[in-house]
Order: structure tokens, then C-alpha cells, then sequence
């Protein structure tokens, strides 16, 4: 079968998107799913692949934050059936120490399945409309797209009443934030923490956070951002403020237990080690791109710095605890998002840079965020 669709798709490193048709010319092997995309969330990762001096390869489908209704399986062995609606996550192997103790974040092949070229053997599998090769799928799905052809064990199952084509930042940029919180530091009522940066990862620690019954100061530059940390019920403190870790030690009864960053910013980094509890824990959310200078001091009494990837999460584990929390009210992530018609990616990737958006979410043609009416089973393209 052959079926063709439309897809943005970004041919060099330098120009905009172009949305363009392309063409899938096997259905799903087995263990994969064909998924109608509702949605899709557009992170920093997928802009940083401009930045990437060639690594992730182009022309690519770019696009990590799918969620759709599944077109299509690969067997029974998928776990899923023609209809039921899923979050797409990041890819993993299933097989390495790190995926079978439950830490597929930390996969050995994550940066070559997700970041540098998927799985090449499927290539040939994804076309441009004049028949040359596409990178190979983008984080094991490329959801830029009114398709995507998914490993079933990226996919997460999730209640058809909940608005699908809003889900998919729940496989990314909301998962580590979230993740963090709740996975990486255990957070809990009484607990406190200090949040770097109040974009999408750093507001949806905030609400996780507020969730699990903490106290959160959030540090932005931005007044916009701080009134939205604020709406979700952190203290926002803006990060020009002189002596920082001083007053996040104020507001947070002598030292924030945990801290969250990012942003990247040495000098913020080197604020909030300092103004931490003994023995308290700053975990790097965002990718460094030079050396991370610390000064003296602030890793002394117990203090701890890592990286995290992807909030530590095992996607079918948090997925479903976050989407019950929104609908308990408790984890409002939809007011985060704009949408955004696929068509107009561009627009969306201006407003992310410039910070007008903290999450676009593109909707391939005939979805609607808020349908009126249940979403309706699939209908499928005839193959051509
Ligand atoms: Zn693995
Ligand atoms: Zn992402």
C-alpha cells in the first residue's frame, strides 16, 4: 500500500517548513500501529535540530509530541485496536539495561532512535511525493503529519473523552516537567522547590508541584511567564532580583529541598545550588551547550546536580497519572496551549522563539481541538 498525506516537512537546515505531501509505502510491521495524528505539540527539541550542524538528518518530518487515533496495526501483539486513541512518546529499545530496569529515557540507543536518523532499515519506508527518502522517523514517529507509523510500545492508550488532539505535549515537554516533580524528586505536601524558567517544561513542574501539595517559587525574566507560574499557584520571583539565592531562601523557609532548571543559565544554576537546603537536589531539565562553571561552595553539604531526561518517566506509567489529574482539575496543562493549523507551522515556530507561545500544538487538516460531538472512528484515506 502506499498512502499519501500531507506533512511538514524541513529540507535544510536554514530554511522554513514546507508543507508538502509525502508518502508511507508499507503499512505498520509488526509491533507498530498506523496513528491519525489529532495533534501535535512542538518542543525546543524539534526547533534545536536547525541547530543540530547536521546531525539529525534531513529532509525530516520533525514533530515529537504526537497523539491520534489508531489507523492501523501490526498484529496483535501491539496491544492496540483500529480506534483507540494514544499519546505518542520518545523511542527506546525495550532490550538494554537501562530500558528493562524501567529507565527508557536513559535507553543506549536514545540519541540514534530518536535524535540522529530512527531506525534506518525503514528509510526506504517514507517518501517525499517525487519518491526521494525522508530521514527515518523523528523521536519513532514524525507526527508533524496527518500520519505517523509508531512503534506500539511508544504509544500510550488513553480514555477517548479526553481531548485528543490537546494530549500530545503529555509524551514530552509536559512529561518532564511533571516527571521531575514526581518521579525524580518525589515531591510531596510541605515540600519545596524552586523552578528555573516558566515555559512549558517549567510551568508543568509548577502544576505538578502545586498537585503533590508543595510550595513552588518560580524565576523568569519574562512578567508574562511569572504571572502564569503564578495562576498555578507559585510565588514568582523575577530573575533579575539582586541577591537571588537569598530571597529564595525566604520564600521558601531556608532553602528551596529541590530545584529544577530550564534554562541553562550558568549564573541562575549557580543561584539556585547555593540558595538550597543541605542536601538538596538541582536537576538539569534543559541541555547544556557550553561548560557549566560552579563556583565554590555550592556543592558542599550534600547538594546534589544531575540531568534528567524526559522527567525520568516511563510514558505509560505518567501519562495516565497526568491525564487524571486534569481531569480532577488538578493539572490544568490545556491552558498552556495554542493551536495552531498544521499549515501555519512556521507561525508557530516564530511565536515559540519569541516567546509569545508556550506550547503550540499543530492540528493536521479536519481536527479540532474541541469537537462538538465523541470523536468519530477514523476515516481512512483509500490507499492510492
Ligand atoms: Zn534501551
Ligand atoms: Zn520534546
Amino acid at each position: 500500500m502506499t498512502l499519501t498525506f500531507s506533512a511538514a516537512v524541513l529540507r535544510s537546515y536554514e530554511s522554513p517548513f514546507t508543507v508538502e505531501d509525502v508518502a508511507l509505502h508499507e503499512g505498520p510491521a509488526e509491533g507498530e500501529i498506523l496513528v491519525r495524528i489529532a495533534g501535535c505539540g512542538m518542543c525546543r527539541t524539534d526547533l534545536a535540530v536547525r541547530r543540530s550542524a547536521g546531525r539529525s538528518p534531513l529532509p525530516a518530518v520533525l514533530g515529537h509530541e504526537g497523539a491520534g487515533v489508531v489507523a492501523a496495526t501490526g498484529g496483535p501483539d501491539t496491544g492496540l485496536r483500529v480506534g483507540d486513541h494514544v499519546v505518542l512518546s520518545f523511542d527506546s529499545c525495550g532490550r538494554c539495561r537501562s530500558c528493562l530496569g524501567a529507565a527508557p529515557a536513559y535507553c543506549d540507543s536514545f540519541a540514534a532512535l530518536n535524535l540522529f536518523g530512527g531506525r534506518p532499515e525503514h528509510a526506504a519506508r517514507f517518501t517525499d511525493a517525487a519518491g526521494r527518502a525522508l530521514a527515518p522517523r523523528w523521536f519513532g514517529q514524525s507526527s508533524f503529519a496527518e500520519y505517523a507509523l509508531v512503534p506500539a510500545r511508544n504509544a500510550v492508550r488513553v480514555d477517548p473523552a479526553l481531548p485528543l488532539a490537546l494530549l500530545g505535549p503529555l509524551g514530552c515537554g509536559f512529561l518532564t516537567g511533571a516527571g521531575a516533580v514526581l518521579n525524580t524528586f518525589g515531591i510531596g505536601p510541605g515540600d519545596t522547590l524552586a523552578v528555573l524558567g516558566a515555559g512549558a517544561v517549567g510551568l508543568a513542574a509548577v502544576m505538578a508541584a502545586t498537585a503533590a501539595g508543595a510550595r513552588t517559587v518560580a524565576v523568569d525574566r519574562h512578567p508574562a511567564r511569572l504571572a502564569l507560574a503564578e495562576r498555578f499557584q507559585a510565588l514568582p520571583l523575577s530573575a533579575a532580583t539582586a541577591d537571588l539565592p537569598g530571597r529564595l531562601r525566604q520564600l521558601t523557609d531556608g532553602g528551596p529541598q529541590f530545584a529544577l532548571d530550564t534554562t541553562a543559565s550558568a549564573p541562575l544554576i549557580n543561584d539556585a545550588l547555593r540558595a538550597l537546603r543541605p542536601t538538596g537536589r538541582l536537576a538539569l531539565a534543559a541541555r547544556l551547550h557550553t561548560a557549566l562553571p560552579l563556583e565554590p561552595g555550592t556543592l558542599d553539604r550534600g547538594r546534589t546536580l544531575s540531568h534528567l531526561c524526559e522527567g525520568d518517566a516511563v510514558p505509560a506509567l505518567l501519562i495516565p497519572r497526568l491525564t487524571a489529574l486534569w481531569q480532577a482539575g488538578r493539572f490544568p496543562f490545556d491552558q498552556l496551549i495554542r493551536t495552531y493549523p498544521l499549515s501555519a507551522v512556521n507561525d508557530a515556530e516564530r511565536d515559540c522563539e519569541a516567546g509569545h507561545v508556550v506550547k503550540p500544538v499543530l492540528l493536521p487538516p479536519g481536527n479540532d481541538p474541541f469537537p462538538a460531538a465523541p470523536a468519530t472512528p477514523p476515516v481512512q484515506r483509500e490507499p492510492t
